[in-house]
């Protein structure tokens, strides 16, 4: 049995690889209900534009996946102002933003999906082998230096582990009391980050549109728009993540850049945190000393773009199937460790 921590787009996109290999899974979520965090409170933005390899790896292999397997895809394409050109953008066509002021690149193959629709079929496909147990805060009981038992919020809920069980700890903000409870230096940083919703006013339906040097990004849903902007602003986990309101500098930021998102036509707004390591890159493998543990956390702002072809990857490890290669050995949590 594979437990997983966590209902998100990680844990979800596991229970999926390990059920496809026919793995028994359990998740252990502490809420009532999926999505509740960073996973159904994102942009769904699904981009390939990378400029590291090892990412750039996965985010490919993930955009494939949902090419081929989610309905919901919706390959709208990708206007991008890059912050850095140093990206392989060699034959991409060039062309003005349309909204932006400043001419960007065209990434046709690009686009978005619906983060609340992706989870829903996630764990549609993965349930065949695993069930999701709702309302289960899990820690993780050491004895002699060994995970035994996953512990919920009362004494009574304990989850005692047989020799063959393996835990993934894949819960978003939630690593960081992990790994500070096991002393592990993963670095996980947690950051604030807003996404607004405005009313569709003019029922635009084009590329998503991204300037990265500003950190603003817009994209059409249906009769809406959602955006976020912002700044990278480190936040403890678990702190409540709704107190500072709308951030009138972010939808100064945004008009800015795109006056289609006009401040009068906001109709909401959403925060929650988006957890990452120095390097950026997410911790996606064994963990270093304990041999039944293993993480996939710390997926950052592209953990819709990334998680279904981590998964994947890490469901292979988890089965033997494969040893890592050189893109998963970039991935693993000893990177971090002082062995
Ligand atoms: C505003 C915003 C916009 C974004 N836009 C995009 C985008 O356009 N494209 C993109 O690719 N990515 C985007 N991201 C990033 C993406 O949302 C995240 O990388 C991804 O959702 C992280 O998924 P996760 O499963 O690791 O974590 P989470 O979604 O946080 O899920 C973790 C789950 O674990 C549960 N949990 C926590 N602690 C425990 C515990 N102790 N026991 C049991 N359960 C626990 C939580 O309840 C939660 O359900 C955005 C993020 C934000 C915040």
């Amino acid at each position: 049995m594979v437990y997983i921590i966590g209902a998100g787009v990680a844990g979800l996109s596991l229970a999926r690889a390990l059920g496809r290999a026919g793995v028994a899974w359990c998740i252990l979520e502490k809420e009532a209900e999926i999505g509740l965090y960073a996973s159904g409170k994102n942009a769904g933005i699904i981009r390939s534009y990378e400029t590291d390899p090892v990412i750039r790896h996965y985010a490919e292999l993930t955009l494939a996946a949902y090419r081929q397997d989610e309905p919901g895809y919706d390959e709208c394409g990708l206007i991008i102002k890059p912050w850095e050109i140093d990206y392989n953008l060699a034959g991409t066509p060039q062309r003005r933003f349309s909204h932006g002021r400043d001419s960007g690149f065209y990434l046709a193959q690009n686009g978005c999906v619906s983060a609340q629709g992706v989870l829903a079929r996630l764990l549609r496909e993965a349930s065949a082998f695993g069930q999701v147990r709702f309302g289960f805060e899990t820690q993780l009981n050491l004895h002699d230096g060994h995970l035994v038992s996953l512990q919920g919020a009362t004494p009574s809920e304990i989850i005692a582990l047989a020799p063959a069980d393996q835990v993934v700890v894949a819960n978003g903000e939630g690593a960081i009391q992990h790994a500070a409870a096991l002393g592990r230096s993963l670095g996980l940083i947690a950051h604030r980050r807003n996404l607004y919703e405005y009313a569709n006013v003019t029922g635009y339906t084009g590329p998503v549109e991204w300037n990265e040097e500003t950190s603003c990004y817009f994209r059409a849903d249906g009769d809406k728009l959602v955006a976020t902007a912002g700044e990278q602003i480190p936040q403890a986990s678990g702190q409540d993540t709704e107190p500072s309101g709308v951030n009138p500098s972010h939808l100064a930021a945004l008009s800015r850049e795109y006056p289609l998102l006009a401040e009068r036509h906001l109709t909401g707004w959403r925060t929650c945190l988006r957890v990452m390591p120095a390097d950026n890159r997410p911790y996606c493998g064994a963990d270093a000393f304990l041999n039944n543990l293993w993480w996939f956390a710390g997926l950052g702002g592209r953990g819709m773009s990334l998680a279904p072809a981590l998964a994947e990857e890490l469901a292979r490890q988890l089965t033997s199937k494969s040893g890592a290669d050189a893109y998963s050995s970039a991935l693993a949590p000893a990177r971090a460790e002082v062995i």
